[in-house]
């Protein structure tokens, strides 16, 4: 899948936990950064890849990127299992307990949010022709269905043409049918 559409899975996976949970209350900043920490999760998993577009936005970025991408192995390696899973969330804490010293913001709900774009990552690779290897180092990749060809191929018009529209219109639906309880959140559950 492409960032764009790993970024939007990312977001529903917000939308739904507003949807389905209790509301919780949090400042502007923790907000503010979850998201971005959402965003940035929903993509981490492919920065085992010197391509990633998000090596692209920094100059030197692709020079950096070819430089991580051997040490998490090639493309869909590490970074796409449950030890990947584990690892992400124990760098992250250790990111955010050293952020902490200036960053005030609600750890807890900023890791919470990184891992749900991050899991969510890799759900939807699942769905590709590649697959993802979730038990790594066991080399056996898992997909869904099971049977390749009606996975999805990665930027092809399906994804473009069916799955982004697709949970654009997911997004649309929990808001639209939860609306009141999305005003709250951002009326009540956000203290500027
Ligand atoms: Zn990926």
């Amino acid at each position: 899948m492409t960032g764009r559409t790993h970024d939007l899975a990312g977001l529903t996976t917000l939308t739904a936990y507003i949807t389905y949970q209790p509301l919780m209350t949090m400042s502007l900043a923790t907000f503010i950064v979850s998201f971005g920490a959402n965003m940035f999760g929903s993509v981490a998993p492919d920065l085992d890849q010197a391509t990633a577009s998000f090596w692209r936005k920094f100059p030197a970025g692709s020079l950096i990127g070819s430089i991580v991408q051997p040490l998490l192995g090639s493309h869909r390696l590490i970074s796409h299992s449950i030890i990947g899973i584990f690892t992400a969330n124990w760098l992250m804490t250790l990111l955010l307990g050293y952020t902490h010293k200036f960053l005030i913001v609600d750890a807890k709900i900023v890791l919470f949010s990184f891992m749900f774009g991050y899991i969510s990552h890799l759900i939807m690779d699942t769905f590709t022709k590649e697959g993802v290897p979730w038990l790594f180092p066991i080399p056996i990749r898992f997909g869904f269905p099971p049977i390749k060809i009606f996975r999805v191929t990665t930027d092809s018009m399906f994804e473009r043409g069916v799955i982004y529209p697709g949970l654009m219109i997911l997004n649309g639906y929990l808001i639209y049918h939860n609306y009141s309880k999305f005003l709250n959140f951002f009326t009540h559950h956000i203290i500027r």
